[in-house]
């Protein structure tokens, strides 16, 4: 197995491959004026993308919605959203030796646990098949430690 990826820049949930959603993106801003927790920014060349030190995706879908020339694009249900998941850097407080639990605190699935260590502090143990990459656990991390990772392994849409 690579190295993991870490994303440029992260596109909206269910957007389609890039090349095909830079085809299709009108740059019309619908998506970034339908998020409720205010992730969606502007980003190069004026597309959308998402900032995780601003909040949390809650997978609401409104962006979709929102997409008329379809470049965000939710087949069904149980389409994945995108292939990420979080990972956690060597900023982290915790691995440095200072006692910290607010990303295991803010993760809404429980995908981050602490070990306990002899001698040391509790380190933090993020489970990948878990994690839904909704970022809720970026914007509390006091150093900024976390990060996310493309995760191959995650099917995803590719084309229209
Ligand atoms: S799914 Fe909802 S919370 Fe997530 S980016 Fe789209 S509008 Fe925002
Ligand atoms: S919140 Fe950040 S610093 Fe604290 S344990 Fe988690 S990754 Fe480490
Ligand atoms: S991205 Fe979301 S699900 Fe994954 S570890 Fe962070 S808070 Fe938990």
């Amino acid at each position: 197995m690579g190295r993991p990826t870490l994303a440029p820049a992260r596109r909206p949930p269910w957007a389609l491959e890039e090349a095909l959603f830079i085809d299709r993106c009108t740059r019309c801003d619908r998506c970034i004026e339908a998020c409720p927790t205010r992730i969606l920014v502007r980003m190069d060349g004026g597309f959308p993308g998402v900032d995780f030190s601003r909040g949390e995706c809650t997978f609401c879908a409104d962006c979709v919605s929102s997409c008329e020339p379809q470049a965000l694009l939710r087949r069904d249900a149980d389409a994945a959203p995108w292939a990420i998941v979080a990972t956690i850097g060597e900023a982290c407080l915790a691995v440095r030796g200072v006692e910290c639990r607010v990303c295991g605190e803010s993760c809404p699935e429980a995908a981050i646990r602490f070990r306990l260590q002899l001698g040391g502090v509790a380190q933090p143990v993020l489970d990948a098949s878990g994690c839904t990459g909704c970022g809720a656990c970026i914007g509390p991390c006091p150093t900024r430690a976390i990060a996310m990772r493309s995760d191959n392994n995650i099917p995803t849409e590719r084309e229209a």
